[in-house]
């Protein structure tokens, strides 16, 4: 810590406290991530320092910069860039109920999900996103910050934060107990997504009983129609409640309103790294094995999904409910085995037969 000095305290977050610090040597803003790892098993710790070795990788515009971690009396220090614009949360209070334009919306969407694309391209999970974990930069850029180090908690820390923290963004399957999975993370950025649309929590409730009751089974308030049928569309997929019929990020992305947005965010050469490709990332018990080198797979959070809090059974809630809602099912939403992918490359689009049987999560 001797190479900071503390301006001020921003926020006691679920796992620890956010410092403001001014860096010694450029004078620079950062922020300062305080762990207590100090009451983590040996192991725990261990995935700790690990998943921060990964975090420390991840470079991305829309992706708030790790700078470095430190350990330091029994505290895990990460240091990561100030963003000067705030948080989305704040920034969707500000508005006093005058709606956002569906065009500042697509585009703020549209880098919530590069930065996912790319978190989960790598097998990475974000676990926690939520508007306030979505910040803006002196210029405007969207940055998702806090990626990854919700993984290092364990179940029982996790239930805690779950009920202490922000527990709008609870996907059904996590209150049916089902393990976390990367549709879990579309969830909650369609959570994220209302959120912009409506300036309202797409699910709430007076008590945490009757949340879970509303996430499981109950409707959401619809958007305004004055948004386009592609969002309101796009939402009630995000919306879905079986994850398998979420789309993936990389299928988001795939949607030409929201593809027509990406280059506007990314530079070519970041295009050509991230869309150019044509393996389908898979996660889960069935993602197919050694696609990727075997150092990548052992770094990151795929591995042995975990299980995590039980809130519908600690809230009494009966796990058997599974009645749909939102906009109605397709009578027929078999997947085909064999399907054409449409990919955008630098210069224009590029159709791939992809001869592979796409399994979603789970
Ligand atoms: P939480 O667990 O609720 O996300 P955090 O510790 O992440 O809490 O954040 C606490 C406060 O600090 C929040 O108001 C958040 O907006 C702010 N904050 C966190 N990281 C940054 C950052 N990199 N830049 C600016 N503000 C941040
Ligand atoms: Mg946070």
């Amino acid at each position: 810590m001797d190479k900071y000095i503390k301006v001020r305290k921003i926020g006691e977050g679920s796992f620890g406290k956010a410092i403001l610090v001014k860096a010694k040597e450029d004078g620079q803003q950062y922020v300062i991530k305080e762990i207590n790892i100090s009451k983590m098993s040996n192991k725990e710790r261990e995935e700790s320092r690990r998943e921060v070795a990964v975090l420390a990788n991840m470079k991305h515009p829309n992706i708030v910069l790790y700078r470095e971690s430190f350990e330091e009396n029994g505290c895990l220090y990460i240091v990561m860039d100030y963003c000067e614009g705030g948080d989305l949360f704040k920034k969707i209070n500000a508005q006093k109920g005058i709606l956002f334009s569906e065009d500042q919306i697509l585009d703020w969407f549209v880098q919530i999900c590069l930065a996912l694309k790319h978190i989960h391209d790598r097998k990475i999970l974000h676990r926690d996103i939520k508007s306030q974990n979505i910040f803006l930069t002196k210029d405007g850029t969207i940055q998702l910050g806090d990626f990854g180090i919700a993984r290092v908690l364990n179940s029982t820390a996790e239930l805690a934060r779950t009920c202490i923290g922000t527990p709008y963004y609870l996907s059904p399957e996590i209150c049916q107990n089902k393990p976390y999975n990367n549709k879990s993370d579309i969830w909650a950025l369609g959570c994220v997504l209302y959120e912009m649309c409506t300036l309202k929590h797409a699910f709430e409730a007076g008590n945490m009983k009757n949340l879970v009751l509303k996430i499981i089974s109950g409707p959401f308030p619809p958007v305004s129609m004055h948004y386009s049928y592609d969002l309101r569309n796009l939402l009630s997929q995000l919306f879905k409640r079986n994850p398998r019929n979420r789309p993936s990020v990389n299928s988001i992305l795939e949607k030409n309103f929201i593809a027509k947005r990406v280059e506007k965010f990314l530079t070519p050469e970041l295009i050509a790294e991230g869309f150019n490709h044509k393996i389908f990332h898979k996660f889960g018990p069935h993602a197919s094995p050694a696609k990727r080198p075997v150092q990548e797979q052992t770094l990151t959070s795929v591995a042995p999904a975990q299980k995590i809090t039980k809130p519908a059974a600690k809230y009494g809630v009966p796990l058997t409910i599974r009645k749909s809602c939102g906009v109605p099912k397709k009578p027929n939403e078999k997947k085909p085995l064999t399907k054409i992918r449409q990919v955008r490359i630098v210069g224009g689009w590029k159709f791939i037969l992809e001869m592979q049987i796409i399994s979603e999560v789970q």
